[in-house]
């Protein structure tokens, strides 16, 4: 029986600045806005308005004319170096928490041969690329930055924003002498395994040529910014860019400077996602005129930010994060913890794991009672912040609460409250046609000088696409080959056919609120493997293809667990924008908890022979 266990706060939660409360005021519990009956028609209308034959073919990648939104606008002065020829241990792709944590887990394995290299001119991933103004983490500083008891670093607020997050990852690459591994500006051509040398031979594009025993991928799942695919979007005359390559020459100030080019211009965008609801304050503010042109709203709760209160976080004691971590994770998987640690919008609205299947009839009426009453009071929180009906009402997400990120925020909904921002709602339909002046919604075209494409990213689209180059493994075989008929892996690291090769993706591995958690405990694993057959004379190591069917109907009997809400979700990223073929059903994630994930992993080092990987030692 689901019965709601009150969560009890914790004595170490920092207190929220007193003027950051005014949000949570707007959530008092009056009458259901709907009945249950109407909101499961309601689910079902508004789902329907959005499913595409295209399925996730609709975006438009960035390449040919559309790679100029891809470019690098950080980019400072002359990057330009002699090519690299060398021979090294480990080559890690991405400089991202990923490939940093692989590497600082390298070395303290004792492995210091290794090379890192990312196209990005520093480290950081996602928090090099995303610099558009209110960037910040949704998920709280003290459980998201990793390592911090041993960096000694304290995040100056709960929620970190995104400068303070990248000076974070620099401050990592400084505090572990990473920067002299890393080779950036830099990207990844060609990947072979070499049978005669055991090894990989990597060609990048500025003419390196890197022989390592071990490869690993750590690319991101946010790396590869998508456009949609709007009619004329190529069209556009005014000024446009991608959310992750934020152009501030044409918005003038900075990540935390005002934008004060802007002040006479008009500026579209195109999205109501994570990024959006943390970009439409900024640009309200600064901006003549915005109109937020929406398709599927976002449900926005509170968020409550505030400073770090110092005596709170000196009073930590040792091992302090490993436990907020598991804690956080624990609050919003539904496994209950005693104590609540973080205490947010996340732990409150997640307590409920509403999206697992029970045979229980009641079971499970009670639990799609809990997700539909965590939406009504996201649903109320809109009434009671919007100030005209009309725009509140098209800002109400009618999904449940599993089916797309949920985000919080403090400063998006009053946004619409200002003249000189305009929702656009395109009623699930999406902007139809862009035209030289701007987009064009209901027929009607609307001007604007500046557009930005809060349109999010490619997630779960093939490894090689997202990579920008095609594996090549034993006998030149090319990794989309292989998964000609989509992923074959074991936990999503390892891969028949492709020796030596470790993969950090969400693809048949793990996936969660925290995505740091998930990718400190695949980097763990990495290195302890990469180390282990150093130590134990292992040549080469890859999955065993029975193995990698096996995990695939672990991954398969996981996902029946959720597989009737997802499949009853609004399109987005989390259910391949619901267009599920064969192939792309094998992109699944491990949709239990990351704890679960995590376990499967530590099993199998602690059986200590490999399980499932074939293994040959040699020199
Ligand atoms: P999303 O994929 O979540 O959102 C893309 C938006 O573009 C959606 O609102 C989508 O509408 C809209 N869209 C797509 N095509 C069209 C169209 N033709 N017309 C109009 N609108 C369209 O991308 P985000 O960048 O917002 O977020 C991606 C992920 O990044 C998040 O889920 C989160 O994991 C991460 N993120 C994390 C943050 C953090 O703080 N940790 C902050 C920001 C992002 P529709 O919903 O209908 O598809």
């Amino acid at each position: 029986m689901v019965g709601r266990v009150a969560r009890r706060r914790s004595p170490g939660v920092p207190p929220i600045a007193p003027d950051r409360r005014v949000a949570a005021m707007t959530q008092s519990d009056p009458a259901p806005t709907a009945t249950l009956d109407e909101v499961r028609e309601r689910y079902q209308r508004e789902r329907a308005k959005r499913i595409r034959p295209e399925g996730v073919g609709q975006f438009q990648d960035l390449t040919g004319d559309f790679a100029r939104f891809d470019a690098d606008p950080f980019l400072e002065g002359d990057v330009s170096r002699d090519p690299v020829d060398e021979d090294v241990e480990v080559l890690v792709l991405g400089g991202g928490f990923a490939g940093m944590l692989t590497a600082i887990n390298l070395r303290s394995h004792g492995v210091d041969d290794l090379r890192i290299i990312d196209k990005a001119g520093d480290f950081g991933g996602t928090w090099y690329w995303n610099r558009y103004p209110g960037c910040m983490c949704d998920v709280e500083s003290y459980t998201y930055l990793p390592l911090l008891e041993e960096t000694g670093y304290m995040p100056t607020e709960k929620y970190a924003s995104a400068p303070e997050i990248f000076a974070y990852c620099q401050l990592m690459g400084r505090h572990f002498d990473l920067y002299r591994h890393a080779l950036f500006h830099t990207e990844i051509d060609e990947a072979e395994w070499d049978e005669a040398s055991g090894r990989w031979h990597v060609v990048t594009d500025r003419g390196d040529h890197v022989r390592a025993r071990f490869f690993v991928t750590a690319g991101g799942i946010l790396a590869k910014p998508k456009l949609p695919g709007i009619p004329g979007i190529g069209e556009f005359a005014g000024e446009a860019f991608h959310t992750s390559r934020w152009n501030y020459a044409v918005t003038g100030g900075g990540p935390t400077e005002r934008m004060d080019r802007l002040a006479d211009k008009r500026v579209g965008v195109i999205g109501t996602g994570a990024t959006a609801v943390q970009v439409v304050p900024q640009l309200a503010g600064t901006a003549k005129e915005v109109f937020v042109f929406q398709r599927t709203p976002s449900a926005v709760g509170e968020r409550n930010n505030g400073p770090t209160d110092v005596e709170w976080f000196k009073s930590l004691e040792p091992g302090w994060q490993r436990e907020r971590i598991r804690n956080f994770t624990q609050a919003v998987t539904g496994a209950k913890p005693e104590v609540d640690l973080v205490q947010d919008g996340w732990t409150e609205y997640m307590w409920e794991d509403t999206h697992v299947k029970t045979d229980d009839p009641e079971e499970a009426a009670a639990l799609e009672r809990s997700d539909f009453e965590s939406m009504e009071k996201l649903r109320r929180r809109v009434d009671a912040i919007v100030e005209d009906p009309a725009t509140a009402e098209k800002l109400k997400p009618w999904y449940a609460k599993h089916c797309k990120r949920m985000c919080f925020h403090d400063e998006y909904l009053p946004a619409f409250n200002r003249p000189n921002v305009h929702l656009v709602d395109t009623d699930g339909r999406g902007v139809e046609r862009i035209t030289a002046a701007g987009p064009v919604v209901g027929g009607e075209e609307i001007p604007v000088d500046v557009l930005v494409f809060a349109s999010g990213y490619e997630v779960t689209t093939e490894l090689a696409g997202r990579l920008g180059f095609d594996p090549r493994g034993r006998g030149g075989l090319a990794l989309s080959e292989r998964w000609a008929d989509g992923p074959h892996t074991l936990y999503g690291i390892l891969s028949a056919e492709f020796p030596n090769m470790f993969m950090i993706g969400i693809v048949q591995a793990g996936f969660g609120t925290n995505f740091l958690h998930f990718l400190s405990e695949s980097a763990k694993h990495v290195a302890w493997t990469i180390a282990t057959c150093e130590k134990d004379g292992v040549a080469t190591i890859e999955a065993d293809p029975q193995a990698e069917e096996d995990w695939w109907h672990v991954l398969l009997d996981q996902s029946r667990m959720i597989a009737g809400y997802s499949a009853s979700c609004t399109p987005g990223y989390y259910n391949s924008e619901l267009s599920r073929d064969e192939k792309t059903a094998r992109n699944l994630v491990y949709t239990g908890s990351i704890l679960e994930y995590a376990g499967f992993l530590e099993q199998w080092r602690d059986a200590d022979d490999f399980p499932g990987a074939k293994v040959v030692k040699g020199p």
